[in-house]
C-alpha cells in the first residue's frame, strides 16, 4: 500500500492513499487493476483509491479460504487456542483504538466520542466470542436404555461476509468474531463508502496469529464484488447487513446454490411512550435513538408513537432538546451529530424531509443545513410531528437524523401504529405499567424489544429482525449455530428392533 498524505482539510496523519485487498496473507491489488475512489463526508473530496474487487479477485480470495478450510490448521484448532488467537485480536484493536476511532470518524462522519465506543465494542466482540467457543458444549440425547444420539458441530465452511457502511469497523468484527471463532475461514467484502478501518483489519489479523488464507479482505462495489462472492460455489455461508432490497437480490441470487444466509436487514422501529412513563428518560432515550450515530443506525427509534396526554409536551421536548444537539465536525469530541456519509445517501434524507413537508408532516424542528456548517453532509436533527401512517416518512428507512412523531389514544391503537410497516427490527416500550410493558412488547411485531431502556445489548441475546427486517438471528450461540453444521450420531446401546425384509419363504 502506498502512503499519501492528501491536501483534505482534518484527514488524519498517515491516511493510506491506495488499498488494496488481502489475500492468502498478502495484499493485492485487484486482477484486472481496477480502482474506485473513496470521499470523506466533510469535504466530499476524494482521498483514496480502493481497488474494485471482481469475480476473478473474489475467487483467489475464496480459494484461499476454501484451501485454509480444508486443509489448514484453524478449523481443527482446540477452540481454547481458536480462544487464545481471538483474544490476541482483541488486544489488537484495543491498542489501535485510538486509530480505528480517528479512521472510522474521517471515512463515515460518525462523531469522534461514539467511534470510540464502536471501536472498544470491536474489541469485546471478539472477547465475547473467544468465551464462547470454550465454554460451548454439544448435546448428547439418551432414548431410555437402547440408544444414545450426540451432536457434533463442524465449521460450515468458508463464509461470506458482506456489510454496510454505518459503523463498518464494529459490524464487520460483529461478522468476524463468531464466523472465525467458528473455525471457518472468511472472505470479507466491507462497503465500498466506508473502506478504511478494514484496512487495519490485516495487520491485526496477522500479528496475533491467524494462519494465511483465515481472514481475506476484498473490496468492490456491492454489484460486483458482493454479488461475485454470493454466487461463489466454495462459499456456503454469506452473513449480510445492507439494505432490505440488497437482501432480496442476495437470497435471489443465492437460491440456487442453496446457501445458509444470515440477513441483517433494514428498520423503522417504533418507540412507544405511554401517559404513565418517565417521561425525562423517555426524551433522553427516544432522542438518544434516532439522533446518535447520525441517525446512521438500524435500530433507531424512528417513530416515536406518543399517549395523546402527553403528546404536546413531548413534542415540544424533542423540538428544543433536538434544536440543541451540537452538529458538527464528526473530529471535534464535543460532536453530537456529525456528517452523513456520502452527498447520494445526504440528498436522500434531504428528499425525505421534503417528502414530510409536501405531505403535511408539522416539522417542528431541523430540516435543513445548520447555518454554521454551509458545506459538508450536514442535517439538523430533524422532528416531524402529526404525522400520519399514510405518510412515506412513517413508513419507510430514512437512515439519517429525522424522526417522526405521532400520537395515539389506546393501547391498541399504539400497537396498531407500531406494526404498521413492513419492518420488524426493534421496539421501544417506555410505561411504568408493567404488566402493559409485557403485553405490548409480546404483541408489537419486532426481533428487539426494550421496555424502559434504551438500546443496550448483552451480546449473548438473539439479534435479528422479523418481516422486511431479516431472517435468521446472530449473537451468542445464534452466531455459531449459523457458522457450524450439526450433525447427529446415533448409537445403538441394545440391538434395535429391525424389520426382517425379504425374509418370507426363507
Ligand atoms: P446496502 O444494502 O446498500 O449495502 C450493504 C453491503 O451490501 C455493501 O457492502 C454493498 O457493497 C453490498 N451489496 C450491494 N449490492 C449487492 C449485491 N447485489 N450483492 C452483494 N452485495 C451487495 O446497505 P448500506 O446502505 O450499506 O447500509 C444501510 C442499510 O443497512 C440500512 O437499511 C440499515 O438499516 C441496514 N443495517 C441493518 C443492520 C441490522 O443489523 N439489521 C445493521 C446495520 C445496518
Amino acid at each position: 500500500m502506498t502512503t499519501v498524505v492528501p491536501e483534505i482539510s482534518g484527514a488524519p496523519p498517515g491516511l493510506p492513499g491506495e488499498l488494496d485487498h488481502f489475500i492468502d496473507g498478502a495484499w493485492r491489488p485487484s486482477v484486472d487493476g481496477a480502482r474506485f475512489g473513496v470521499a470523506d463526508p466533510v469535504t466530499n473530496q476524494t482521498y483514496a483509491q480502493v481497488a474494485a474487487g471482481g469475480a476473478a479477485d473474489v475467487d483467489r480470495a475464496a480459494t484461499a479460504a476454501h484451501r485454509a478450510f480444508t486443509g489448514g490448521p484453524w478449523p481443527r484448532m482446540l477452540a481454547r487456542h481458536r480462544a487464545l488467537v481471538l483474544n490476541r485480536i482483541a488486544d489488537g484493536i484495543e491498542k489501535r483504538g485510538q486509530r480505528i476511532a480517528e479512521l472510522e470518524t474521517f471515512d463515515t462522519g460518525l462523531p469522534v466520542s461514539q467511534a470510540r465506543g464502536q471501536a472498544q465494542r470491536a474489541a469485546e466482540n471478539f472477547r465475547f466470542f473467544a468465551d464462547v467457543i470454550v465454554t460451548l458444549h454439544e448435546d448428547a440425547f439418551r432414548t431410555g436404555t437402547s440408544q444414545l444420539g450426540y451432536v457434533i458441530r463442524t465449521p460450515a465452511g468458508a463464509a461470506g461476509l458482506i456489510t454496510p457502511w454505518n459503523t463498518p469497523f464494529m459490524l464487520e468484527t460483529w461478522k468476524l468474531a463468531p464466523s472465525l471463532a467458528a473455525g471457518c475461514p472468511v472472505v470479507l467484502k466491507p462497503a465500498e463508502w466506508s473502506p478504511l478501518s478494514a484496512s487495519l483489519l490485516p495487520e491485526i489479523m496477522t500479528e496475533a496469529g491467524v494462519p494465511d488464507g483465515v481472514f481475506n479482505l476484498v473490496h468492490g462495489i456491492g454489484e460486483d464484488a458482493g454479488a461475485a462472492l454470493v454466487t461463489h460455489p466454495l462459499v456456503p455461508r454469506i452473513s449480510f447487513t445492507g439494505e432490505t432490497s440488497t437482501g432480496q437480490v442476495i437470497m435471489a441470487a443465492a437460491a440456487p446454490l442453496l446457501k445458509g444466509l444470515s440477513m441483517e436487514l433494514g428498520g423503522k422501529s417504533p418507540c412507544i411512550v405511554f401517559a404513565d412513563a418517565d417521561l425525562d428518560r423517555a426524551t433522553d432515550s427516544a432522542l438518544f435513538g434516532v439522533f446518535s450515530l447520525n441517525g446512521e443506525r438500524c435500530t433507531a427509534g424512528s417513530r416515536i408513537l406518543a399517549e395523546r396526554a402527553v403528546y404536546d409536551e413531548l413534542v415540544a421536548r424533542l423540538a428544543a432538546r433536538a434544536g440543541r444537539i451540537r452538529v458538527g465536525r464528526p473530529s471535534d469530541p464535543g460532536t453530537e451529530v456529525g456528517a452523513l456519509i456520502h452527498p447520494s445517501h445526504y440528498e436522500r434524507v434531504m428528499s425525505y424531509v421534503r417528502a414530510g413537508l409536501d405531505e403535511g408532516a408539522r416539522l417542528v424542528a431541523g430540516g435543513q443545513r445548520p447555518a454554521h456548517l454551509p458545506t459538508g453532509n450536514y442535517l439538523a436533527p430533524t422532528v416531524f410531528a402529526d404525522v400520519t401512517p399514510q405518510m412515506r416518512i412513517f413508513r419507510e428507512e430514512i437512515f439519517g437524523p429525522v424522526v417522526c412523531v405521532t400520537p395515539f389514544d389506546t393501547e391498541a391503537e399504539a400497537i396498531a401504529l407500531a406494526n404498521q410497516t413492513r419492518y420488524g427490527l426493534a421496539a421501544y416500550i417506555w410505561t411504568t405499567d408493567l404488566r402493559r410493558g409485557h403485553r405490548v412488547a409480546h404483541t408489537v411485531e419486532a426481533g428487539m424489544l426494550w421496555l424502559n431502556s434504551h438500546n443496550v445489548r448483552d451480546l449473548r441475546t438473539p439479534f435479528g429482525g422479523v418481516k422486511a427486517s431479516g431472517l435468521g438471528r446472530e449473537g451468542g450461540h445464534h452466531s455459531l449455530d449459523f457458522y457450524t453444521d450439526s450433525r447427529i450420531v446415533h448409537v445403538a446401546l441394545e440391538d434395535q428392533g429391525v424389520p426382517k425384509f425379504g425374509t418370507e419363504g426363507t
